[in-house]
């Protein structure tokens, strides 16, 4: 299907690995131009290079850490307007709400609610006044099921979903969509690490907790980053302007609600 998006541009947070990688690639085989930000400059320049070689995509790089405010302003520096934005940054650390410090919740607040509405807020006014603009947040299965050692990561993604709902309804005259992509576990470093946390937590061997985990997956597999980045490919297409507000669960059935 062809999207429709050639020629348009996008800003991908967090876009040198995982997550984030798979949706700067499908949106650069889709003829984007792309911005892809990240703090370590290795990762981000090699990711560069191989969608560079394999599609002649056109890609920029903005070494940044986009939970500073320093870092996002170079992100907005490099891609002022951007047609299509891609909020994504690491995920706080595991663990339970009595573990937890203050600073803890502050720290995750500022990363992953914070952040991509500081995005957002730079970016939503002249995407609605060009007539087109599409923004993915990707936040996490756990909006919809949260989990008991993921605390941090349940309270200030859930306070994103809501910060921008009524949003997503103003912007959407505009030719203007907000949707929260929310993953489940992915084949990324970032799963392979909570598996390795919960099984030092555990003592447990990493091999056990991985099959346990997948064994409690529908799919009985994880999700991987071409599936994810497709996804985000048609939500920024121009087939997709009628879908907006929405929670989009990618977690291979495993939750069990209706809706
Ligand atoms: P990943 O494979 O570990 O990749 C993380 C990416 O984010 C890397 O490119 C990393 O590069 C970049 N990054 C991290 N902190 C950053 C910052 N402050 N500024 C700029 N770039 C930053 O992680 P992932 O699995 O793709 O996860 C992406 C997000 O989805 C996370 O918030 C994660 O919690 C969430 N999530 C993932 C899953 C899953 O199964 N994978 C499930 C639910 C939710 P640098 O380190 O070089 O900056």
């Amino acid at each position: 299907m062809e999207l429709g998006i050639a020629g348009r541009t996008a800003i991908i947070c967090a876009g040198s690995k995982g997550l984030g990688r798979g949706c700067a690639t499908a949106l650069a085989r889709e003829g984007v131009a792309i911005f892809i930000a990240a703090r370590g400059a290795d990762a981000l320049e090699a990711t560069a290079k191989s969608i560079r070689d394999e599609i002649g995509a056109r890609v920029t790089t903005v070494q940044a850490d986009v939970t500073t405010e320093a870092g996002r302003a170079a992100l907005l520096a490099a891609c002022p307007a951007p047609d299509i934005l891609v909020t994504n940054a690491g995920g706080p650390p595991p663990g339970e709400f009595t573990q937890f410090s203050l600073d803890d919740w502050r720290r995750a607040v500022e990363a992953n609610m914070i952040t991509p509405i500081a995005l957002i807020a730079a970016t939503i006014q002249g995407m609605m006044g060009r007539g087109f603009g599409r923004v993915v947040n990707i936040t996490s299965y756990t909006v919809k099921m949260p989990i008991g050692s993921l605390e941090l990561s349940n309270g200030a993604r859930a306070g994103l979903t809501g910060a921008v709902a009524s949003l997503a309804r103003r912007a959407a005259p505009h030719n203007v969509t907000i949707n929260n992509m929310l993953p489940g576990p992915f084949d990324t470093d970032r799963v392979r690490s909570n598996w390795t946390r919960a099984a030092e937590v555990s003592g447990r061997s990493m091999e056990e907790v991985a099959k346990d985990s997948v064994r409690s997956i529908p799919a009985r597999r994880l999700g991987t980053t071409e599936e994810f980045g497709a996804t985000c490919a048609f939500l920024c297409s121009a087939h997709a302007g009628f879908i907006t507000g929405q929670n989009i669960l990618l977690d291979g059935g495993a939750y069990p609600g209706l809706m």
